[in-house]
């Protein structure tokens, strides 16, 4: 950075307050909006039950049951879907707790952007390889020794396999229990050679290329583990009705009458449940935009994305988007002349790009150069003096010397836009509670939702932010909230990726049926 005399030209701070409201207004959503994109929501969401190709994909997954925390026995996951890349091995124990061992890497640019599928799936091949020689190396070193080839599963003997659950994060339509086609990636994935394709058959193809002792078991999207998973740790009769991720994405999976869904269940399924669980793939809600708010900054960061009119939910509440649309916020509003924000106030040229107070390495001139988490550190930080998000601006973002009102400004900007997306979120949330049926029904005590990622975890208030707009929903009310309970299932994704593959295993080998209700 350089070093700056003092400072040397006003600034015009009531300009920046001024601009700041403009900005923090344009993410105002009211009470009334919440109740507009419900009745929206509950629309499209009946509308994906009836057909195909609708904005809400309402994918059956084939899975009847929720499992009650009995199931026991050793799995692997593996779980891609977001920024990281993780392989986990699961010991059910079946008492509602387990152990889970987990390594976690982040996937390479070059495999997210590609056009070859097996770049991507090769380098999760080999991550599982390395997993199981560190934390399983007796079970695989014993396979290894009797083998005479490298190939398949060749020189393992059947109790050796480990059966995986595959947490594949994207919308695909699901076929089998291990079987299922990727109908569009999300979240700066782009492999366009993969689309169409079966994601397990392409994930095997490469386990069995290293002659690792690995079937491919189950194909979960996280929303349906993380259900599973908080159904199998709930403890007490309430089971779960909503898996749901705030994260670097955001999804839900709910429990559905079959009776509902019946048009679009094609096959054998258990029937005995009289329901499956259903992937809504809302991050795709109204993407035809009939509701959904777009300032001038949600436009800007869809035409520049991988997939411009796609994901329109997504793109207004998780993670990978909320840094984004701040930055294209804070871009403009440093190009405005009369603002002091962010500007070296010795410089003595007027045009704004050569004016700021923002070193080389900076990423507020890149797209995605704004990481998510600063956005928590700015919620977080409730000191007079704003002194750990200036500290944040000026390490992560490398701001030089962050004046208060520049700290204040930002904080605006990212509040507005976290309090949105938390807004947003309870839409989804509050329409699948009254999906259910069961905030009127006297015998329904608790109505369970279990969450996971990146914001519910580590934006502080996000929850408090939901409850808040879920108790002005009609319908829902401060004693439907006080009914709902939206607990964090940690690690959910691995655990239920497990379960699903426990259930997997279990089913009849040469059939390969679609799964069971846990029984
Ligand atoms: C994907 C979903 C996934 C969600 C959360 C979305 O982009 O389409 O399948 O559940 O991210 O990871």
């Amino acid at each position: 950075f350089p070093t700056h005399p003092p400072t040397s030209r006003p600034l015009n701070n009531m300009a920046l307050a001024d601009e700041t409201s403009r900005v923090v207004s344009q993410f105002e959503f009211t009470d009334a909006d919440v109740n507009r994109h419900v009745q929206e929501f509950l629309r499209q969401l009946s509308e994906g039950l009836e057909k195909d190709g609708t904005s809400l994909s309402q994918i059956p997954t084939y899975v009847t049951g929720v499992p009650n925390g009995t199931e026991k026995g050793l799995y692997l996951s593996v779980d891609l879907g977001g920024t990281n890349f993780r392989v986990c091995s699961v010991a059910l124990n079946g008492d509602t707790t387990f152990n889970l061992t987990y390594s976690k890497v982040p996937i390479p640019k070059e495999c997210m952007v590609t056009d070859k599928a097996s770049n991507l799936f090769a380098f999760l091949a080999k991550q599982i390889e390395a997993f199981l020689k560190e934390h399983h190396g007796d079970r695989f070193n014993s396979g290894v020794q009797r083998r005479s080839t490298r190939s398949n599963r060749q020189g393992f003997r059947e109790e050796e396999v480990f059966h995986l659950g595959f947490t594949f994060s994207f919308p695909v339509q699901q076929l089998a229990i291990n079987k299922g086609n990727l109908m569009r990636w999300t979240k700066g994935f782009d492999i366009p050679d993969a689309v169409g394709k079966d994601v397990c058959a392409l994930l095997q193809t490469e386990i069995d290329k290293l002659g690792l002792p690995v079937k491919v078991a189950a194909l979960v999207n996280d929303t349906v583990g993380t259900l599973m998973a908080r159904s199998y740790t709930a403890t007490g009769s309430q089971r779960s009705i909503l898996g749901a991720i705030f994260g670097t994405g955001t999804n839900g999976a709910y429990i559905e009458k079959t009776s509902n869904i019946k048009k679009k269940i094609e096959g054998e399924y258990d029937k005995s449940t009289g329901e499956m669980i259903i992937n809504v793939e809302w991050g795709s809600f109204d993407n035809q935009l009939n509701v959904l708010p777009s300032t001038p900054w949600d436009k800007a960061l869809d035409a520049e994305s991988v997939n411009p009119g796609i994901q329109m939910f997504e793109k207004r509440i998780s993670g990978m988007f909320l840094g984004e649309i701040v930055r294209l916020a804070i871009v403009d509003m440093m190009k405005n002349e009369d603002t002091s924000l962010f500007k070296d106030v010795n410089s003595s040229t007027n045009d704004w790009s050569t004016t700021t107070s923002i070193g080389a390495k900076s990423g507020i001139f890149t797209q995605w150069g704004l990481d998510t988490a600063i956005m928590s550190v700015a919620a977080a930080d409730s000191t007079p003096e704003l002194s750990s998000l200036r500290q944040a601006l000026e390490n992560d973002m490398h701001v030089y010397n962050p004046s208060l009102e520049d700290a204040q400004a930002f904080k605006a900007v990212a509040n507005a836009v976290a309090r949105r997306a938390a807004r947003l979120s309870a839409v989804a949330i509050g329409a699948i509670a009254i999906q259910t049926g069961k905030l009127d029904d006297p015998t329904e005590e608790v109505i369970d939702v279990g969450v996971d990622g990146s914001l519910v975890e580590h934006y502080p208030f996000f929850r408090d932010m939901i409850y808040e707009a879920l108790r002005s929903i009609d319908g829902i009310g401060t004693k439907g909230a006080d009914k709902i309970r939206i607990g964090v299932a940690k690690d959910g994704s691995g655990v239920g990726a497990a379960l699903i593959a426990l259930v997997a295993a279990k089913m009849d080998k040469s059939t390969e049926t679609l799964p069971q209700a846990f029984k």
